[in-house]
């Protein structure tokens, strides 16, 4: 994971953690090349620049180069901003509703299926909840087979209704079914389009009106860098989600998505999905992530 901003943030920074004084030169080359290394990693220009511009800032507002390691300084100064721009503290998932609902939004293929499999498998193991998946996608009856097995693979119920094509009685109606039959947590996987397009915005937009979920999440693949991002905006725009779900970061060695999206969306990271198995999701944590990114 982000093998390559990580390799090249440490070549950047290891000029400073040698010396034991530094100087303003030095300080401005190490942070020409963080900005370097977080452009390669597909992180927006703006951020970009206004990363290094608020880390020089800090490393002059604590008097950098007359500290005893100054070196170490700028690697702590880069680190905490590393986990600022991806979010601070972590963030749960909103359970307070009885049955909760959580409503998945994304494109085809960023992963919302296999997420909603491992979300509540995770919910059913860590926090003993008794989930629902329920299957709205009505274009693609392979959608709903994928969710069957999912389920089976997992021991969660999916509810589906083949044949029926209106996504908003579906959810509806399987919000209805948790309730009669006990579970607390229903995840609604929804359909996707290869593209952002105004169909599929209004359509979730409708599901989202009707059912008003505890939680709505947006999924996305880590691994489109800033088209991920640009996607982030789009569906924020309509959907205001409470969070986002980093996908496929087992194959992402750039990192563009996981550090830029919070800053362009303002929703926190809340999980991310490390594999095609049910047990590879992770609760994301910006210092955690930005520890590995900085070695
Ligand atoms: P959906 O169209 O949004 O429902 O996407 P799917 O859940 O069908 O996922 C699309 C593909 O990505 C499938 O082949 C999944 O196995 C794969 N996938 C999903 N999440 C991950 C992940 O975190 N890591 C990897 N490597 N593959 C994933």
């Amino acid at each position: 994971m982000f093998n390559n901003l990580s390799d090249k943030l440490d070549k950047a920074l290891h000029v400073l953690k040698g010396h034991g004084s530094i100087t303003e030169v030095n300080v401005a080359e190490t942070l020409k090349e963080v900005r370097r290394a977080l452009l390669d990693a597909d992180v927006n220009f703006k951020i970009a620049k206004q990363f290094t511009n608020t880390v020089k800032e800090k490393a002059l507002g604590q008097n950098v180069l007359t500290t005893l390691q100054p070196g170490q300084l700028m690697v702590k100064i880069v680190k905490d901003e590393l986990t600022q721009l991806m979010g601070g503290d972590a963030e749960g998932i909103n359970l307070s509703g009885n049955p909760s609902v959580i409503l998945m939004s994304g494109l085809q293929g960023s992963g919302k299926t296999t997420f909603s499999g491992k979300l509540a498998n995770y919910l059913k193991t860590k926090k003993t909840k008794k989930p629902l998946l329920v299957a709205c996608d009505v274009y693609r009856p392979a959608a709903i087979d994928q969710l069957h097995i999912v389920g089976d693979q997992i021991n969660v119920e999916v509810y589906s209704d083949i044949g029926n094509s209106d996504p908003v009685a579906i959810a509806q109606a399987g919000i209805a079914h948790a309730k009669a039959n006990g579970h607390n947590v229903v995840i609604i996987d929804t359909a996707g389009r290869l593209a952002v397009d105004e169909a599929m915005m209004t359509e979730i937009s409708n599901i989202h009106k009707a059912i008003q979920p505890q939680e709505t999440l947006f999924v996305v693949d880590s691994m489109t860098g800033q088209d991920a991002v640009n996607t982030a905006k789009a569906f924020n725009d309509i959907l205001n989600f409470d969070g986002v779900i980093l996908t496929k970061l087992d194959g992402d060695t750039r990192g563009g998505a996981a550090i830029s999206i919070k800053s362009v969306v303002n929703k926190p990271i809340k999980f991310i999905g490390t594999g095609e198995k049910m047990e590879a999701i992770d609760v994301f944590y910006p210092s955690r992530m930005a520890d590995r990114i900085l070695g």
